[in-house]
């Protein structure tokens, strides 16, 4: 199919685009990669007069490390954070999860502010930004303002973005040289969405007690959905494979998916306590715990 047609705007600098955006209110959508909204717009499931495409505003393309966060620009592309140094130094989390982000060619063309703009809610940046507890911060023709990802995350792919507003940045926190981290996912194919993912940090104490937990799972409720019971639970504790079995268990039951045509709801469940415990058991092991 074909998209209904549209006037296409191309707006040089954030002010234009964030003018635009001011002025046309809800009859604009903001186009950046197109990975997912040219799909949309060919099957007509969005229907704008106005498209804005920001491919060409300048200086939101951008990875700083700045105040402990890995301060990334909406128009970063996926393949420029697979090939940052201060990405696989600063947030090795983030590298390993966005290489399972569909294939090379759509890791040309989509954007990090895409991304979290679509809230697909089994897709991986969402769901390392709030395992890490992020920031997304928001343009307006009036001014920014910063927001933590669990206020940013509605439900299926809606956020508390408003008409007149567009991601600027994205900052996901600095990772600690001595954390462990993994993340891990089950996809129909390669290159598909997951079906569940999970992303996991965890820090060891001179005991090898885990001293920080950071937990989340995508593709298991509407929104990526930070394993806050799970992370309080393993503070403390002494890593074993008794307590993963636990963690595991407990996710599993933190969560509430549905069910589609690629997965049931039970099976989705499955995936998370064994995701939860993939991902548990290889963050401790690079935390420097749990023998192999
Ligand atoms: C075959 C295929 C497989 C894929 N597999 C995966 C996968 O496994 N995991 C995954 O995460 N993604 C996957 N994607 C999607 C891909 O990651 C997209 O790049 C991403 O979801 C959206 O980024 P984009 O820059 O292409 O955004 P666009 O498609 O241009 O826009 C997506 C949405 O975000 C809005 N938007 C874009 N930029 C901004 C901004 N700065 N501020 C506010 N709103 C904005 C748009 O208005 C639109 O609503 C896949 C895509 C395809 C086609």
């Amino acid at each position: 199919m074909k998209p209904a047609s549209f006037e296409y705007l191309r707006p040089a600098s954030l002010e234009e685009a964030l003018q635009y955006l001011a002025d046309l209110g809800e009859d604009a959508k903001i186009i950046a990669g197109g990975q997912s909204l040219i799909p949309v717009l060919n099957m007509r499931l969005s229907t704008p007069k106005y498209l804005i495409d920001i491919g060409r505003v300048e200086g939101l393309s951008y990875i700083r490390e700045e105040d402990g966060y890995l301060a990334i620009g909406a128009l970063t592309r996926h393949v420029e954070l697979e090939q940052s140094p201060l990405v696989a130094k600063h947030c090795p989390l983030l590298l390993e999860a966005v290489k399972w982000i569909g294939h090379a060619q759509i890791r040309q063309r989509g954007t990090v502010g895409g991304s979290i703009a679509h809230a697909d809610p089994s897709a991986e940046l969402p769901c390392v930004l709030a395992a890490l507890r992020g920031e997304i911060v928001i343009a307006h023709a009036d001014g920014e303002e910063t927001l933590a990802a669990e206020e940013f995350f509605l439900t299926y792919l809606l956020t508390s973005l408003q008409p007149d507003q567009m991601i600027k940045e994205v900052r996901f926190p600095v990772i600690s040289n001595a954390a462990g981290y993994a993340f891990t996912e089950v996809a129909r194919r390669h290159g598909d969405f997951a079906l569940v993912e999970v992303a996991a940090v965890v820090e060891l104490n001179e005991n090898q007690e885990i001293a920080l937990a950071r937990l989340a799972a995508g593709g298991a409720n509407p929104v990526p959905c930070v394993l806050e019971s799970v992370e309080d639970f393993l503070i403390g504790k002494a890593a074993d494979n008794s307590l993963l079995e636990e963690a595991g268990e407990m996710a599993s039951e933190s969560v509430d998916p549905d069910g589609d045509l690629h997965g049931s709801a039970s099976y989705r469940r499955s995936l998370v306590k064994t995701l939860t415990k993939r991902a548990l058991q290889t963050a401790i092991q690079r935390a420097g715990g749990i023998s192999r």
